[in-house]
């Protein structure tokens, strides 16, 4: 799934009415139980409508990987 395909997911359930819930480790995002890189902007967009909801990652909670500072993808 690429940056765009994420940020279209990513509002779709923001218009659903849903909370977007990331990561406040790794800031990935998941969707439909996969955790995904999201674009910066797509995050800070989110973030704006109080829409997105903080929370580890499974990968984060078992503590098998360090919180890369930029980890968030950029648009290309
Ligand atoms: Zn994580």
């Amino acid at each position: 799934m690429g940056a765009d395909e994420v940020t279209r997911r990513m509002l779709a359930t923001y218009e659903a009415g849903d909370m977007v819930t990331m990561c406040a480790w790794c800031r990935r995002v998941e969707i439909d139980g996969e955790w995904l890189l999201a674009p910066r902007a797509a995050l800070t967009a989110i973030d704006a409508q109080y829409a997105l909801s903080h929370s580890i990652c499974p990968a984060c909670a078992a503590g098998g990987r360090e919180a890369p500072r930029d980890a968030v993808a950029e648009r290309s």
